[in-house]
């Protein structure tokens, strides 16, 4: 059954920040983890140990996610989680709707979105066959929020979050579970390396938040560790939001 024997995960965006910690949670929980990214794929897949392996994928490039699927197929012949946490995100600037141009637009939904969908699409034939198999979107609780000034990101979460639940009914006859995470504003690897990191925008999380600290990766991370394991086997279509109780539902 599929129970038994080494579980694959392929983790996207895994080399730094939440997905790295998603990797390191998964593994701990025994899981074999491909770590894709665009870049460091590679050394943070040394970093973590030898249930650890790195791939150099762009996930709006199908070609280049279907090479990430033969990878990861390649390693136990079978893939048994998937984790769509690469996005684009800390790079961008925050700045009024009216101001975003077209070209940043498209590439964050040829990444956030389209990435997500190449994926699903392309990993998903793995675990129809398996019968089994369990994938969580990493959007953001900006959605809840509508966050003002990022409204290219914002709207290619609300995507995610909506995807999440097409597939969840699409890929539920096969025994696949889709679900989300949205976490509030996490202290990243791409945020934490910015000038500045952003004291004001954490203070004022942390003022809003039910729990008055920050909120790290490894927090994420428990919920995608739930979300993957067994215990949720009839949580499907949902989403779970991390942020410290900063919006509730
Ligand atoms: P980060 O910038 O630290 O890491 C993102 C990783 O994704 C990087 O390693 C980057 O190389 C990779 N990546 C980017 N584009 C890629 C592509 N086309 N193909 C493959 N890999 C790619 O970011 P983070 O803060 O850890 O964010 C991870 C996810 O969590 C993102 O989807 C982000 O939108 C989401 N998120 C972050 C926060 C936050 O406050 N940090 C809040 C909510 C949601």
């Amino acid at each position: 059954s599929t129970q038994d024997g080494p579980r694959m995960a392929v983790v996207t965006g895994a080399a730094q920040g939440i997905g790295k910690a998603i990797a390191s949670q998964l593994i701990e929980d025994g899981f074999d983890v491909l770590i894709a990214d665009l870049r460091g794929a590679v050394e943070a897949a040394r970093s973590l140990g030898s249930k650890a392996h790195g791939c150099d994928v762009d996930v709006s490039d199908p070609a280049q996610v279907q090479s990430m699927v033969d990878r990861a197929l390649s390693i136990h012949g079978r893939i048994d989680g998937l984790v769509n946490n690469a996005g684009i995100y800390t790079s961008l600037k925050k700045k009024p709707f009216e101001e975003i141009g077209q070209e940043e637009w498209r590439r964050v939904f040829e990444v956030n979105v389209e990435g997500v969908w190449h994926c699903c699409r392309l990993v998903s034939p793995a675990m129809r066959r398996a019968g089994t198999g369990a994938i969580v979107n990493i959007a953001s609780a900006s959605v809840a929020k509508g966050n003002p000034m990022l409204l290219q990101y914002v709207a290619s979460k609300g995507a995610v979050l909506a995807m999440t639940r097409v597939l969840a009914r699409e890929l539920g006859e096969s025994g696949i579970r889709v679900n989300t995470v949205s976490p509030g504003f996490t202290l990243s690897d791409g945020v934490m390396s910015e000038a500045g990191q952003r004291e004001a925008q954490r203070a004022g999380a942390r003022e809003a938040r039910a729990l008055h600290r920050d909120l790290q990766p490894d927090d994420v991370a428990g919920a995608v560790s739930y979300l993957m394991s067994p215990r949720a086997g009839m949580m499907t279509g949902q989403n779970i939001t991390v942020d410290g109780g900063m919006t509730m539902n």
